[in-house]
């Protein structure tokens, strides 16, 4: 039967089902645009130790329209902030309270690589603060940290005593330049339960742009030199001026590091780039 062979009525009918069961699939696809993934269980005790904590201010910052958030034990992609900081900014206790405000809960960046590559289940919304560098004035973010209970990663340069350098904690001379943090004070950090160390090299080197020899001993080596020096393993690794290439990856995987992080900004990370981990500037930028 053609529809020209429909009588007035039966041509109404058609239609009007017809459009009913538009309204009902555009209704069902706005209300599933709504559904997100089971979230992973985490355990309360953090984030209630968290809640205590007095917090001042509103946030103003939109709510972000990514939509990419899968379960992290999937083992896809999760939206896991890593906060990049070098020195202390004048603002980071409010940073960080923006961050508690926002409902975060921090990990150190040895949890997050077991998040996002979906080995422990985490909190609802995991951030990692890291600190690169291992400059002296990062001593006065700590404190804060450690008043707000909050976990973070701070990444070491050695400081060849061969190469002339003249940074990281290894240097000699206190008048050529930056203040680094000194073995005492790392060693101090490193034991307060609330801190990872991690590797940033042994002399900043861009590591891109080396020898794969050259590239090899600034990762092996500052492995070595941290974890004799403070008897703990180091998995998490920083490219210095967030610069690396297929070798250096490799690299960082052979030395047995679990983990490495990037400056190239975004929020979402991915378990099949876990030597290649997103980083963002201030808590400000949080989603
Ligand atoms: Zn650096």
């Amino acid at each position: 039967m053609k529809i020209s062979d429909l009588n007035r009525f039966q041509k109404f009918t058609l239609i009007t089902i017809s459009i009913l069961i538009l309204i009902i699939t555009v209704i069902l696809i706005y209300l599933l645009s709504f559904y997100e993934p089971t979230r992973i269980s985490f355990t309360k005790q953090k984030e209630k130790s968290l809640s205590k904590i007095a917090l001042a201010g509103k946030s103003v910052i939109p709510e972000n329209k990514e939509t990419t958030l899968v379960n992290s034990v999937s083992g896809k992609n999760i939206k896991l902030p890593i906060i990049l900081y070098h020195k202390t900014p004048q603002d980071f206790e409010s940073q960080m309270k923006l961050l508690i405000e926002r409902g975060y809960t921090a990990v150190t960046m040895n949890e997050a690589t077991e998040i996002i590559t979906g080995k422990i289940v985490g909190p609802s919304k995991p951030v990692a603060i890291t600190f690169d560098d291992g400059f002296s004035d990062q001593l006065k973010a700590l404190e804060i940290l450690r008043k707000l209970n909050l976990k973070s990663t701070f990444y070491i340069i050695i400081g060849s005593r061969n190469s002339g350098w003249c940074l990281g904690v290894e240097k000699k001379a206190n008048n050529c330049g930056d203040a680094y943090m000194n073995w005492d004070e790392i060693k101090s950090i490193a034991s307060s339960g609330l801190v990872e160390i991690g590797s940033h090299t042994v002399d900043h080197t861009s590591l891109s742009s080396q020898s794969e020899k050259v590239q090899r001993y600034e990762i092996f080596e500052s492995k070595r030199i941290l974890e004799e020096k403070l008897g703990i393993k180091i998995n998490s690794f920083a490219y210095p001026y967030g610069k690396y290439s297929e070798i250096t990856k490799r690299l960082v995987a052979e030395a047995g590091y679990k983990n490495a992080t990037t400056v190239n900004s975004s929020y979402i990370q991915s378990s099949n780039m876990i030597f290649e981990l997103y980083r963002i500037r201030k808590a400000n930028d949080l989603p």
